[in-house]
């Protein structure tokens, strides 16, 4: 029997006009799995309903397409025990309770690290700062358009290492460095003793400031000995009130900064030349100029020429 055309959904022309969202990658029917356990059977909509609401009502919700990122364990384990339990209804159940637990857990980081910038953007006594580095494939040197050539196929290229640091409601702050400079706990406590001195030059007293840092969750980054004892000395010698670090949970710490890491990616897509760190430094300033920032009206963008041993000094 052939199988019935689906009917086209119909966006309902009364709704307010709202932002696009995107969900982390996914299927619908996993929402729809997890709406029918918080809801009681005689009240639950099938789920061709479900998808039609969803699509004539809430067109501004959409999947992020599937990227090379590490997907997180826990999710897959789950998703293919509830693939493979189909035909044991109530251990299915379960395995879609347990699923719907961890990304509420998930989800519950983020409103966390949401709120906390929703309050650093109010310039009051809290400051969010979150920090990552970008993929260094991205950043490969020197970049001309004669290396398109098959004879420099096999070349090796450097990757330059570029951070960056989102003081929400303040500043961006990007920092280049080159391949030689590890990118390590040292560099990464140079990112924030860098955005640290910036906002006390714009006149923040630290003293009076709690401080909340993201980062990934990670060793090779922040959560080191290098990150804690800066952290701890900063709070102990009263130069910042408090400090709270913050990390997500593995395979689900995509967030603002990788949006903007995404748009720089595609602004570099369209340069064709590039050779040494202060070129990047050039580009980068280039693409902030084009971009607009609604809530950090300044950006600064440095080279790094060289880290410091920040273990030595505690
Ligand atoms: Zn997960």
């Amino acid at each position: 029997m052939p199988r019935k055309k689906k009917r086209q959904v119909v966006i309902n022309p009364n709704r307010p006009e709202r932002e696009v969202r995107k969900l982390p990658p996914g299927y619908m029917k996993e929402y729809y799995e997890q709406y029918r356990l918080v809801t009681s059977s005689d009240e639950c909509a099938s789920f061709p309903s479900f998808w039609r609401v969803w699509l004539s009502e809430f067109p501004e919700l959409q999947f992020r397409e599937r990227s090379n990122h590490a997907q997180c364990m826990t999710c897959i384990r789950h998703r293919s025990m509830i693939k493979s339990l189909s035909s044991h209804m109530r251990a299915r159940r379960e395995q879609i309770r347990l699923f719907t637990e961890h990304l509420a857990a998930q989800y519950a980081d983020r409103a966390l690290y949401w709120q906390m910038r929703g309050l650093s953007r109010h310039k009051g006594a809290v400051v969010t700062l979150i920090c990552d580095g970008m993929d260094q494939a991205k950043w490969e040197v020197p970049r001309s358009p004669i290396l398109v050539g098959k004879d420099f196929g096999n070349m090796q290229k450097p990757r330059l290492h570029v951070s960056l640091c989102i003081a929400h409601g303040w500043f961006y702050l990007f920092l280049v460095s080159s391949p030689d400079i590890r990118k390590d706990g040292n560099a990464s406590v140079e990112l924030l003793a860098c955005a640290f001195t910036i906002l006390q030059k714009k006149g923040l007293n630290l003293a009076m400031t709690d401080v909340y840092l993201q980062h990934d969750n990670t060793c090779r980054e922040f959560k080191n000995n290098n990150g804690l004892r800066f952290v701890c000395s900063q709070v102990s010698c009263k130069n910042i009130r408090s400090v709270t670090c913050s990390y997500l949970r593995t395979g689900h710490t995509h967030e603002d900064i990788d949006q903007t890491f995404g748009n720089l990616s595609r602004y570099l897509n369209r340069v064709r030349c590039l050779q040494t760190p202060d070129d990047a430094v050039q580009t980068i300033k280039a693409f902030c100029a084009k971009t607009k920032f609604p809530f950090e009206s300044e950006q600064y963008v440095f080279a790094m020429e060289a880290t410091r041993d920040w273990t030595l000094s505690f």
